[in-house]
């Protein structure tokens, strides 16, 4: 079986551990974000790209979601005593040499993808991870601050601003412009079942199908797309998707995210057994709709879930 997936960071790399644990056989192609990709100290962080690569190949610092284990913070002191900053966006020393791995490779000429296949010769994370496009696309979030409105690199908005400011619009900047990476489209045309993980809807899954080519080959793929709402009770699990989903006009209910990505793209939606009240309004815009328990509490539970997504596919596909 070849499942295609289309990742954010935590959200869609717990998913993608019980995806493997469920399906040890398939063949899985992770199409990741890298919208929220920025150069800091003259490198280039792709942190969505680097959340899969470290959770599945078991360098991630597991409470934290993001980064390395066992992870110290020198080269940004140093830098720090130097006045460089951005001080709020943290990077360790191991992780550093990620980055500096990828700028280098960038510099000499190769593409991401080719990058990103290079790193994950590393960390061995048991699916091909392939970055949405090889060229350069960053979100931006239209906030206001002190009465102005001004756009905001979503790190920034995200990290440095916690969401806590009003937003007004999500850009991704060069989408229009960008194709999808080499595999992308070959990828999503010969997948039996194509997954939405957990991953927010807007900044991550809705950056993804931005790139032209990608929304429309899902769409014409004829094969089940199915997906797990990141929204349980009315309120993400984890951290700030509802601002994100505000900012362009979406409730935060895992019924309303469901009708944003819309039956067009969606086959089935697995919503969290405390939502068991939305089944019937996501049916009804003709999306196959089932209430299992989403929470990604351990490796059972999530491997569950996964297998959840499998029936729920095959079940559309009958
Ligand atoms: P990010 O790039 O690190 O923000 O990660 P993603 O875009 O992949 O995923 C973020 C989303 O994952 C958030 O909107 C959370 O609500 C969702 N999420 C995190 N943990 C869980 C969980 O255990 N269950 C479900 N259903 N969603 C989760
Ligand atoms: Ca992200």
């Amino acid at each position: 079986m070849r499942i295609v997936v289309l990742a954010g960071g935590i959200g869609g790399a717990r998913f993608l551990r019980g995806l493997l644990a469920a399906a040890p056989e398939a063949e899985i192609t992770v199409i990741g974000n890298t919208g929220d990709d920025i150069h800091l100290f003259g490198l280039k962080v792709c942190p969505d790209l680097d959340t899969v690569m470290y959770t599945l190949g078991g360098g991630i610092h597991e409470e934290q979601g993001w980064g390395r284990a066992d992870e110290t913070f020198t080269v940004k002191e140093e830098l720090a005593a130097y006045g460089v900053g951005p001080e709020w966006f943290g990077l360790g020393d191991r992780d550093f040499a990620t980055h500096i791995v990828r700028t280098q490779m960038l510099a000499a000429g190769y593409p991401l993808s080719a990058v990103t296949e290079a790193l994950c010769a590393r960390w061995k994370p048991g699916v091909r991870l392939i970055p949405m496009s090889d060229d350069r696309i960053e979100t931006h979030v239209l906030v206001e601050t002190d009465g102005e409105r001004k756009a905001v690199h979503f790190q920034e908005y995200w990290v440095r601003l916690r969401a806590a400011v009003p937003a007004h619009a999500v850009v991704p900047v060069g989408a229009e412009a960008a194709k999808p990476a080499p595999g992308v489209l070959e990828a999503i045309g010969a997948a039996d079942v194509i997954v939405f993980p957990p991953s927010n809807p807007v900044v991550s899954i809705g950056t993804i199908l931005a790139v032209p080519g990608v929304r429309e080959a899902i769409a014409e793929a004829g094969v089940p797309v199915v997906g797990l709402s990141p929204i349980v009770g009315d309120a993400p699990v984890r951290g700030m998707a509802d601002k994100v989903l505000a900012a362009v006009g979406v409730e935060a209910t895992a019924a309303a995210v469901a009708a944003h990505y819309g039956s067009g793209l969606l086959d089935g939606w697995l919503v969290d057994t405390v939502d068991a009240g939305a089944v019937a309004e996501v049916e009804a815009a003709g999306i196959r709709c089932r209430a299992v328990p989403l929470l990604m509490t351990d490796l059972d539970a999530t491997t569950r879930m996964a297998h959840e997504a499998l029936a729920l596919a095959k079940e559309v596909r009958a």
